[in-house]
Formats: structure tokens, C-alpha cells, sequence
């Protein structure tokens, strides 16, 4: 796979392989030939394994039915990919055995009197086949089950005696309750809001409105809303369509929260606005740093906050500084450089679609401080 950079940008270049799980896949044989890297079959479930073109393992993401269910690192004894969470992780160690074919061609270039024959002679090819077995560590999130409010996977029958309600834990938070009427998306309100609080973080920010008597607004879903969810001044919580109820858009506000709340800035006024913004695309983008170990030429889907849409001219330095502030993509930063942090988000407003500077959002305030990712690395460990 060689993916095409563009300018400034290097080519992406890996070897991916994968295993196909199901039977149904192999029945349209020709499907195979039409999976690719930038075209996953919905259907397809499986492994899809990453190689540098060295052939050094990269990582393998599990698919089910067309989706990423899990990633999967090699196991060489080393730490779980990062993520900042207070649940457990469920291991196990697996084993892949593959094989392949080697072919090789034989030619001879003989002598003959003094010089040598300029044409090599072909003998013939042989091969043989060969196996390699590979051992992975796959593992699984298990939620602790606190947060309160039972729910069931199944988005059920609709039937009114089942009509689920907000948990326990919302309902103290948002004292208005919702206007959402339809079970399934309660439903979901309930599993974003339960994930939400196996983040470490995000369940700080959870505790200390409880404790400190902060409550919010109501929560609905306005599809006439720009954008995929907000908070308001209100503390009302609006989701701009029942597909954007998710853990990461709740993550999203959370970090607002803490912004307003434990860091104590008026994230409402203009001059703080974008800064706000960018402060939670720097935090996302420096734990994927640390997810990739710093090494930017493995895959990622991630999106980063200073290059991107078609504009590349940052990339290099901003994955350098990335670099930096994470000691090369293995701690969280305990702070961030007040001039470093103006000079990204300067630039971060020209890349962003969502927070443009031609949308009116504003980087120019030199007294906004990142005070979240201090409060963060304060409280929260890499596992
Ligand atoms: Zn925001």
C-alpha cells in the first residue's frame, strides 16, 4: 500500500495483509480482490495486519461486520496502548500462524574460455512453503458496571412497561431531565454517559460537579443544531441528532466543563472560544502520540488538529512538537509552553472546518492558559 502524500506531506507506505473471519465473505470470492485500504467491505470481519515495508509488525485492527471492534498490538512484553481509563483491561495472548510460498528463479552464469556467457542461463524455479506464527496480545475493555442505571444491549421492543429512563446519575446532573422521548436514544444517552465515566478524567470532572453542587440543564436532540453536540451557558446539553449521542462528543463537553468549572475560564466569550477548542484538540492529539509512540508513519484514522482538509505545511513540525512535549510520544505533559500553545492554535485556526478563524473564532489571546492538561496529568496516569 503506498499512500500518496501530498505536498510536504511523505507517501504512507505498509504492507497490510488480512485474515478473513467469516464464511459468508469467502463465498464472494470476488469481493476479495475489491478489499482494500481505502475501501473496507461492510461486510468483512477478520484481522487487518500492518507491516512497515521492512516487514516489521506494525499493529492489526479486528473488524466485525465491516466495523473496528478492537485493535491489537504485537506483544513483545511491552505496555498496553494508552488510553486514559479508571475500568480494566481483559488480556489474552494469541497466536497467528500463517503461511507463504517462496519462489525462487535459478540462473547460472557460467564461464567460457576467458570471459564470462553475458546471457545468464535459466534453470528452472523451485519453491517451498513456509510458516510463520505470530503472538498478539488482544485486549478488551471491561466496563466496571458503577454509574448506575441498568441497561440492555438490545434497543428492545418499544413496548411502554420497558420505556427506558435516564439513569440515576444524569438525572442529578442535569436537573431538567430531557425532552428525548424515544427508548432507544435514552438508551443511548445512558451507554455514552456510563462510557464516558470509565475516562479517568472524564469521571473527575463527573465527581467534582457532584460534589460541588454544579448542576446542568436538560438534554435533547435538536437536528437543526450546528454542529454535533454543545453545551450551552445554560448548561443546556443539545446533540445534533441522535447518531452524534456518543462517548466522544460527551468527552467533548466534559472537557468543557473543566474548563469552565475547575479552570475557572469563561469558555463563552469570544476571546477564550477557539482557544478552548483547540486546548481539547491538543489533548486528543497528544494521546494519540502516545497511542502511536510517536511514531507518525503508523496508520491512524486519527485526526490532527494542525494539518489536515488540504493543508499540510505544518505537519512535520507539528508532529516534531508533538514529539516534544510527550518525550517522544511516552508521558503526558504536566504543562504546555504559554508561546508554543498561541503559536498551534494560530494555526490550528486556519486548518479546523469546525473552528475556522473565518467562522469568527478567535487565536489571538495570550492569556488564555491550557490549564486542563495540567489539571489532567495531575490526576490521571497513562496505564
Ligand atoms: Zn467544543
Amino acid at each position: 500500500m503506498i499512500k500518496p502524500g501530498s505536498t510536504n506531506l511523505r507517501d504512507r507506505e505498509f504492507i497490510m495483509g488480512c485474515l478473513f473471519g467469516k464464511e459468508p465473505f469467502f463465498i464472494k470470492r470476488e469481493r476479495f480482490l475489491l478489499y482494500g485500504y481505502l475501501k473496507k467491505d461492510k461486510d468483512f470481519s477478520g484481522l487487518v495486519l500492518f507491516y512497515d515495508l521492512a516487514g516489521q509488525f506494525i499493529n492489526v485492527w479486528r473488524y466485525t461486520g465491516g466495523k473496528v471492534t478492537h485493535t491489537i498490538n504485537f506483544y513483545e512484553g511491552g505496555n498496553i496502548p494508552v488510553r486514559l481509563k479508571s475500568g480494566y483491561l481483559s488480556c489474552t495472548i494469541n497466536s497467528i500462524t500463517t503461511w507463504y510460498k517462496v519462489e525462487t528463479e535459478w540462473y547460472s552464469i557460467g564461464e567460457y574460455g576467458s570471459g564470462l556467457f553475458t546471457e545468464p542461463e535459466y534453470n528452472g524455479s523451485s519453491y517451498g512453503y513456509y510458516t510463520e506464527t505470530y503472538y498478539y496480545r488482544q485486549c478488551v475493555w471491561v466496563e466496571d458496571g458503577t454509574g448506575g442505571g441498568a441497561y440492555n444491549g438490545g434497543s428492545g421492543s418499544g413496548s411502554i412497561e420497558n420505556q427506558p429512563t435516564l439513569n440515576a446519575s444524569i438525572k442529578k446532573l442535569f436537573v431538567k431531565g430531557t425532552t428525548i422521548t424515544y427508548g432507544p436514544y435514552i438508551e443511548s444517552v445512558n451507554n455514552a454517559y456510563n462510557d464516558l465515566n470509565n475516562d479517568c478524567f472524564s469521571n473527575y470532572v463527573t465527581n467534582y460537579l457532584l460534589s460541588h453542587n454544579i448542576t446542568l440543564g436538560s438534554i435533547k436532540i435538536d437536528e437543526t443544531y450546528l454542529g454535533l453536540a454543545g453545551i450551552s451557558s445554560t448548561n443546556d446539553l443539545t446533540f445534533g441528532g441522535s447518531e452524534f449521542i456518543t462517548v466522544e462528543n460527551l468527552e467533548h463537553e466534559w472537557i468543557h466543563l473543566a474548563q469552565r468549572y475547575i479552570n475557572n475560564t469563561n469558555i463563552f466569550n469570544a476571546s477564550n472560544t477557539g482557544m478552548a477548542e483547540f486546548e481539547i484538540a491538543l489533548i486528543s492529539d497528544i494521546l494519540e502520540c502516545i497511542n502511536i509512540h510517536g511514531n507518525f508513519d503508523i496508520y491512524s484514522e486519527h485526526p490532527f488538529a494542525c494539518y489536515g482538509n488540504g493543508k499540510y505545511n505544518h505537519q512535520k513540525e507539528y508532529q516534531d512538537w508533538l514529539k516534544s512535549i510527550t518525550s517522544g510520544g511516552t508521558i503526558f505533559p504536566s504543562s504546555i509552553v504559554t508561546g508554543n500553545f498561541l503559536y498551534w492554535a494560530n494555526i490550528f485556526g486556519d486548518v479546523s472546518i469546525s473552528y475556522n478563524k473565518s467562522r469568527g473564532y478567535q487565536y489571538t489571546n495570550s492569556y488564555y492558559k491550557p490549564k486542563t492538561i495540567s489539571t489532567i496529568s495531575g490526576i490521571c496516569y497513562l496505564l
